[in-house]
């Protein structure tokens, strides 16, 4: 079933949703605000094609990494990489980049990929349809966020072929 995560409108919590036939409105947990939302029966299936909040098509593909979680990893390994360097370790001091980048390495391929409204930034797991999903365009972001330029799912390069 796939998951959705909104970003609350009044206070900017997420508010978990899953797809239901006929909802039309989410609420949010901490402030109680009631945000529209609109679901089609490729929701149920698990496919993305219309956002539920905002109704745009425009969606990016990334892995779900916790990006807070990386940098106090990092700063962890550093701190503990300084501390052998001025031990009696200092040759191993290298040792917890080694450990670090294996750790990364595997929960990093185990993350499963999430896709991300360009809109609205509501965030949607377990998509049936992800390998459809093209990866992050800046140009894209940025005509969106700020001319407000709707794609309508048909991503830059194929829109750009429309034009010449
Ligand atoms: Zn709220
Ligand atoms: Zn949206």
């Amino acid at each position: 079933m796939m998951e959705i995560t909104m970003t609350c409108p009044e206070c900017g919590s997420g508010i978990h949703v899953l797809p239901t036939l006929g909802a039309s409105k989410a609420q949010c947990g901490i402030c109680n605000k009631e945000v529209d939302v609109k679901f089609d029966e490729n929701h149920s299936k698990g496919i993305l094609r219309d956002c539920p909040c905002c109704e745009r098509k425009d969606f990016y593909s990334q892995k779900d990494f916790n990006r807070k979680l990386g940098v106090v990893l990092f700063v962890i390994t550093a701190l503990l990489s300084l501390w052998m360097f001025l031990s009696p370790y200092a040759p191993y001091s290298f040792t917890p980049f080694i450990v670090l980048y294996l750790f990364d390495f595997i929960l990093f391929r185990r993350l499963k990929p999430i896709a991300i409204c360009y809109k609205c930034d509501t965030i949607f797991r377990n998509v049936a349809n992800i390998k459809n999903i093209p990866g992050f365009d800046h140009e894209m972001n940025d005509r969106i966020k700020y001319a407000d330029h709707d794609f309508g799912g048909r991503g830059i390069s194929e829109e750009d072929s429309i034009i010449h």
